[in-house]
């Protein structure tokens, strides 16, 4: 349903990527529109949702999706873990907006000091496993610690990014669905890093990758990279 005077939503994954980055930039600067979050649009929505991005970000408190993209109800379907790290649930959570919503856009969303990072670079540094649950969130998260290793970095924040990247790749191998709406152009992926002081947020990796994407949604530079 539409709203009077609302803006039609993003409807490719160019116009969403831009969309959640001018939301960001709203948030960081301290001038926050807080669209669709009132009355009016709640009574709107009820009918059915059409949100133009998919989030699958950690599930560190600090990392509340809608407010740092500043955007309201209806707008983002939003799935999260300690970590972003991929399960069956979480698959089938992005192939249903995928394949059902038609949303345009996944992103998979990060940050600088992530705990998550931080006990699985423990856990592989002293050959420990944390107990219970715990256990399953850190396995995940060690293959990209490993990958680091053999870059030979140890930094935390570019642990993260290449985590980030790794998330990303884990969705397209594991989702035959999510790889054939990207392949036909209909969906994007794309991995952004969150800095918890400073709200901003940076595309490390995306698919389709190259400049054509990013430069065309007013996107930072693609390469990997502490900023
Ligand atoms: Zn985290």
């Amino acid at each position: 349903m539409t709203v009077p005077g609302a803006q039609q939503p993003p409807t490719s994954p160019v116009q969403a990527l831009a969309e959640l980055q001018a939301g960001n930039r709203r948030f960081v600067t301290g001038s926050p529109l807080h669209p669709n979050q009132d009355a009016g649009h709640r009574a709107a929505v009820a009918d059915g949702q059409h949100p133009f991005a998919v989030v699958l970000g950690c599930s560190d408190s600090r990392l509340a999706a809608e407010i740092i993209f500043d955007r309201g109800l209806g707008d983002l379907f939003v799935v999260r873990t300690a970590g972003h790290v991929v399960g069956a649930e979480v698959l089938g959570s992005v192939e249903y907006a995928v394949t059902v919503l038609d949303t345009p856009l996944v992103v998979v969303l990060g940050h600088d000091s992530c705990g998550a990072v931080q006990a699985a670079r423990e856990a592989d540094g002293t050959g420990t496993t944390p107990p219970g649950y715990l256990g399953a969130v850190v396995g995940a998260v060690v293959p990209s610690v490993r990958r680091a290793a053999r870059e030979g970095t140890t930094d935390v924040d570019r642990i993260v990014d290449i985590h980030i990247e790794h998330t990303v790749e884990v969705l397209l191998e594991q989702s035959v669905t999510l790889n054939r709406a990207v392949q036909e152009g209909r969906c994007a992926v794309v991995g952004m890093s969150y800095r918890l002081a400073a709200g901003g947020v940076r595309v490390v990796h995306s698919v389709p990758a190259g400049d054509d994407f990013a430069l065309a949604a007013g996107a930072a530079p693609l390469a990997p990279g502490r900023s």
